[in-house]
């Protein structure tokens, strides 16, 4: 999430959080070493910076999946380094709401629409990042009345999120109805996605697939660490393995 400042500059960044005034260095009276430390050029992957030998993911990372990673851990049988500690099935598979529509009509913020209680967020036009999310948390947000934003990260399918649920929308967007004549009502429905980047790469910016990835100057692969999200051993249920 912190990478999502990736999008601005970093003087832009300061003087937001900071206000216009602000200028390097210590606070007024105060000496060399009470100055704050510098930003660096651009956040990056963690993998970029340090070896990442396995992924709990989530923000938190639920309880399940910390309990997995103990588990493995305390009984010795850790798996393969780079593995990622949640389903390899997306999150939509665990989810208690059901899909039926499978037609996006509208789009909504979650602040304008009470949902229907069982029935899919994304069917109520709500974007719920479920499809392209991995399991692990049982579904907690969607559960609760409010859209999947992803924490978990991608499924191994869907490689790059926010590219995938793109995909996704395109599909669902007034599906069944085709000609030239839909596409201004399409885009009308799709220009009320509010926020696009911050919506579907909230935890994704700095590892997208996208010009995103250069944008947030993270080049090839240019880390002397192995790439993480490499699962070790995936499995079709739970814990990804
Ligand atoms: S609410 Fe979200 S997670 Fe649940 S089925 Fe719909 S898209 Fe999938
Ligand atoms: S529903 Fe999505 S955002 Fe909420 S905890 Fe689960 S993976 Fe994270």
């Amino acid at each position: 999430m912190p990478a999502l400042a990736n999008l601005t500059s970093r003087e832009e960044l300061l003087a937001e959080a900071l206000g216009e005034g602000w200028r390097p260095g210590p606070p007024p009276g105060g000496e060399a070493e009470d100055a704050p430390p510098d930003l660096l050029p651009k956040a990056l992957p963690l993998s970029q910076v340090i070896r990442v030998d396995y992924v709990v993911p989530g923000c938190p990372p639920p309880a399940p999946l910390i309990g997995e990673f103990f588990n493995a851990f305390l009984s010795g049988e850790m798996p393969e380094p780079g593995y990622v500690f949640a389903k390899v099935k997306a999150l939509c598979e665990e989810c208690p709401r059901t899909r039926e529509e499978r037609v996006l009509k509208k789009i909504v913020r979650p602040h304008e629409l009470l949902p229907a209680p069982e029935v899919c967020l994304l069917d109520q036009g709500m974007i719920c990042l479920g499809p392209v999310t991995c399991g692990g948390c049982s579904a907690a947000c969607p559960s609760a009345g409010m859209p999947c934003t992803g924490c978990l990260g991608p499924t191994p399918k869907a490689g790059d999120m926010g590219l995938a649920m793109i995909s996704a929308l395109a599909s669902l967007v007034r599906a069944g109805e085709e000609g030239e004549e839909t596409i201004p009502k399409e885009d009308e429905i799709l220009d009320a996605l509010v926020d696009p980047i911050g919506t579907l790469y909230k935890f994704g910016v700095p590892t997208s697939l996208s010009p995103l990835r250069e944008r947030a100057g993270v080049r090839g692969s240019s880390s002397p660490y192995p790439v993480p999200y490499q699962r070790g051993r995936g499995g079709e249920e739970g814990g990804g393995r």
